[in-house]
């Protein structure tokens, strides 16, 4: 039986969420509820820099903001087997090998032919079992999973920014302290729970073709993609919490979707409203300023 159609809001619960993260939620909802899909959220917690008070209270500020979503909240720490079964599929299938490489290790690698700025360089792709075992000894660390890929770049299509073309290297998907990676997480997820539109910051349209080949590699459904602008302090760096205040707890709900409703050209103050007002053909595709006072 296949899922009926969702889109989703993932955040991860390392910080309250700030105005753009609700902007942000509010657009995931405006576009799945505007084509009939069901809404889920997820708590994405799985790294060491979550917390599940935070977790909470993501999901009551989205409450309070009148979002409305399909079936329990899911928090991926739950989800572990999942990923696991996912990651033995993949090293059965020759697909994973074992990266001991540091950052620094990285950003000093000599950079491989034909691979674009930025990719992983390759280093330990094609290491025997004696130069394996020698770098273990050596950096005395459990070593990260990577996929085998097996080309330098994907495109994917984006409802709002059209056709994009990413790098799509040997990226990690379990990290060495044995966490689940992002990219992976976030694929093996949508695609469980019928996920088929991704809706999110554009701050993670560089993701998307990592992922969409990884979707593609596991028989999954890509996914539709609309990368959302990102809402920005007066300075144009990403709003941040020293920005002043940016929280729902500091600002209010009214305010919040005012400013939210206002930010999209809407005149509506309620998400029911604004799902009236929905035109996806006229979002803003410049980022927000947003003046926290
Ligand atoms: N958890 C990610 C974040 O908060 C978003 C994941 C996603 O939407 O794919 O940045």
């Amino acid at each position: 039986m296949s899922l009926a159609p969702a889109g989703r809001f993932a955040p991860s619960p390392s910080a309250d969420l700030h105005i753009g993260n609700l902007r942000t939620a509010v657009l995931a909802w405006l576009f799945a509820r505007s084509t009939g899909r069901r809404f889920l959220l997820r708590v994405e917690d799985l790294d060491d820099r979550t917390f599940s008070e935070i977790g909470n209270r993501q999901v009551d500020d989205l409450a309070a903001i009148g979002l409305t979503w399909d079936g329990p909240v899911e928090w991926q720490t739950g989800h572990r087997e999942r990923y696991d079964a996912v990651i033995e599929q993949l090293r059965g299938d020759g697909r994973l090998y074992e990266c001991y490489c540091s950052r620094k290790d990285i950003a000093q690698a000599p950079q491989a032919p034909h691979a674009p700025q930025g990719a992983y360089p390759g280093t330990c792709r094609d290491l025997t079992d004696d130069e394996r075992a020698q770098r273990r000894a050596e950096t005395g660390r459990p070593p990260a999973l990577r996929l085998r890929t097996d080309t330098f770049v994907g495109t994917v299509t984006d409802l709002v920014h059209g056709s994009y073309t990413g790098i799509v290297d040997d990226f990690v998907v379990r990290r060495g302290d044995g966490v689940t990676a992002y990219n992976l997480s976030v694929v093996v997820d949508d695609a469980a729970t019928g996920i088929d539109q991704v809706v999110r910051g554009d701050d993670l349209l560089s993701s998307s073709p990592r992922q969409a080949y990884l979707a593609r590699l596991l028989g999954y459904p890509e996914p539709t993609y609309a990368h959302v602008p990102l809402v920005l302090n007066e300075d144009g760096a990403r709003l941040a919490k020293r920005d002043g205040a940016v929280t729902l707890g500091e600002i209010g709900v009214d305010r919040a979707l005012a400013e939210i409703s206002t930010s999209l050209g809407y005149t509506a103050t309620t998400v029911d409203g604004m799902l009236a007002e929905f035109d996806p053909a006229r979002l803003p595709r410049h980022p927000w300023i947003y003046r926290a006072n």
